[in-house]
Formats: structure tokens, sequence, C-alpha cells
């Protein structure tokens, strides 16, 4: 890889006062599983490196008085997956963390990390729409917000811009009728990316379906908010045929590439398989039944 310069600064300030110096050629560092492979590879060349690891205080996770889940930019795969309070308040992002590659790669890999790398093929941006979160961001400028569906723009693009640093995800406590789950395909190896994955999240009243939410991983440029398959369930009852035909409704707005994973048309119903599956496990998890 290219030669570059390496600075470790202390505190956010100096950080964010070290990207507004290098402007363009500066990128910042977390675990460097995402970023060292791009660089490895050419496909970014930065002439200054500018590592978040000393930062204290980014790592943190913790409930606030409205019962909003907060999690630092620093966190690692590895606490996401075992943290009780992450277990707790968002099992799906928990599960989501523990399908990542291997222990090695989750122990050092972080949340921040995971949403600016914006692998299309990623477990945590699915399971994070599904959950609402949103995206705490910190500038010169000031602190901004992004609701997590409108964080990524393309593939390995988001609205994170050259003088920005993600500081954390916000996610919002769930009702108590609420259950989710995560599935990721992996017909070949355990710690490989996903053919497609699915997160599920349901809220039931009654017996009803009151809200869903539902995402995919590996199934487009960018994550994919499945905003069509929750409109069709909202307000009905979780019988396998509504299951069926909501999920089917996946099939026309996937956008998968054909790869050494799958063709296209067997992503296509892959997917539609695996939303099918995800709500329904998601139901039972909220103490339902599919009927
Ligand atoms: C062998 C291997 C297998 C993998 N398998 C999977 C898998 O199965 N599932 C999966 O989801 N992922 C997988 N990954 C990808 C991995 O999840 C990502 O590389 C990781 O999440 C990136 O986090 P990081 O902390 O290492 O980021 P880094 O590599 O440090 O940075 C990645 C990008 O984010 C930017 N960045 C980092 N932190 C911040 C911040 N706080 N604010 C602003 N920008 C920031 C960097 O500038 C860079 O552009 C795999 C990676 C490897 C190497």
């Amino acid at each position: 890889m290219n030669a570059f310069t390496y600075i470790e600064p202390a505190t956010i300030e100096e950080a964010l006062a070290t990207l507004v110096r290098h402007g363009e050629e500066a990128k910042l560092i977390a675990g460097g599983t995402g970023l060292v492979n791009l660089m490895k590879q050419r496909l970014v060349n930065p002439g200054c490196v500018v590592s978040l690891r000393r930062l204290a205080g980014l790592a943190d996770v913790n409930l606030d008085d409205g019962k909003n889940l907060l999690i630092g930019a620093l966190c690692t795969h590895r606490t996401l997956e075992s943290s009780p309070i992450v277990r707790e308040h968002a099992p799906l992002l928990a599960e989501a963390a523990r399908r990542v590659a291997t222990i090695r790669i989750r122990t050092m890999a972080t949340l921040g990390g995971a949403v600016v790398h914006a692998d299309p093929n990623q477990d945590l941006p699915p399971a994070l729409i599904a959950l609402d979160a949103r995206v705490k961001l910190r500038s010169p400028k000031g602190e901004r917000e992004v609701p997590i569906d409108q964080f990524f723009t393309g593939y390995y693009e988001t609205v994170t811009q050259p003088d920005e640093i993600v500081t954390g995800i916000a996610i919002p406590p769930s009702a108590r009728t609420t259950g989710s789950a995560y599935l990721k395909f992996l017909p070949q190896t355990a710690d490989d990316y996903a053919t497609v994955s699915v997160a599920a999240r349901v809220a039931l009243n009654n017996g009803t379906i009151a809200d869903a939410r539902v995402a995919l991983g590996a199934a487009a440029s960018t994550p994919l908010h499945a905003r069509v398959v929750e409109d069709a369930l909202r307000g009905q009852a979780p019988t396998r045929k509504t299951l069926e035909q909501a999920a089917a409704l996946v099939g026309a707005i996937v956008d998968p590439i054909a790869d050494f994973r799958g063709s296209v048309p067997y992503k296509r119903d892959m997917a539609i398989v695996f939303v099918r599956r995800a709500l329904g496990d998601a139901i039972a998890a909220a103490g339902g039944a599919v009927i």
C-alpha cells in the first residue's frame, strides 16, 4: 500500500481538527478491518490515516432517560454480541453482530466502521434499519442525527462528509409485544458474507400485526428497507398466506448481483423465502403464532 502519515488524536476535537487540516487526504480508521483491505487493494489511498482508538467514551453502551439505547461508534461487534444491555434492548442487533465473520474480526470491527464502510453485504445495517436506528455524527460545525434508512447512498457510500465522525447510534425503545429475528443465509461457510440476509421486527396487538420492519442485506447496492412488505403486513392477522403474499413483494424490489454465491434469480427467490421465515420467527419471538 502507499506510504501515509498515521495520527492518533487523544480527543474528538483534535480528531476533527486533524480532518479539517488534511481535508480529502485524511481517512479515519477504527478497527481497520474494512479500510486496510481497501488500502491494500489500492482502492483507497489516504495520505493521512487518523485513528479513533484513543478517543475515550466512544465505546460506551447506555440507556438514556427515554430508554433509547445509545451505543458509541467504537463499540466492537464482539461487545454488541455479548453486552447484556444490547441483548436485552436490541436482541436483533446482538444476533446480527454474532453472525459477522469470525471472533477475530468481531473483536476488531466497530459499529461506526460497519455503517460508514457501507458494504451492502454487511450484517449490522439491515438490523439497524429494522430497529429504526439514528446515526449520530459530529463535525467542527456541530452535531446531527441521520435516520439509518437515509444514511446509505450507494455501494460503499454514505451521507458522511469528509469532516465528520460518526460518534454513535441511538435505537428507540420497542413495545413489549415486539419480536425480532435476523436470518443470514450462508450456504457456503459459516464465516462468509450472506447470500441474502433479513432483519425483521414485528409488533403484535391483540393477535394482529400492529407494525413491522423488514430490511435485507446482500440484496441491492445498499442495505434494502422493504417498506412494501411492511405496508402489506400492517393491520393483518399473522396467517401463513399473509406472510407468503407480503414476502413475495420483496421479489420486485431486490436487485442483487450474480456472483459465486448465486445467480440473480436464485438470490431473488432466497430473499422471498428468508423474508417469510424471518417474519415467522419474529412473530414467534413476539409471543404470537402464524395461523
Ligand atoms: C475477513 C473479513 C470478513 C468479514 N465478514 C463480514 C461479515 O460476515 N459480515 C459483515 O457484516 N461484515 C464483515 N466484514 C466487514 C467488517 O464488518 C467491516 O470491515 C467492519 O465492520 C468495519 O469496521 P472497522 O471498525 O474495522 O472499520 P475501519 O476498517 O476502521 O473503517 C471502515 C470505514 O469506516 C470509516 N470509519 C470508521 N469509523 C468511523 C467513524 N467513527 N466515523 C466516520 N468514519 C468511520 C473509515 O474511514 C473507513 O472508511 C468482514 C471483514 C473482513 C476483513
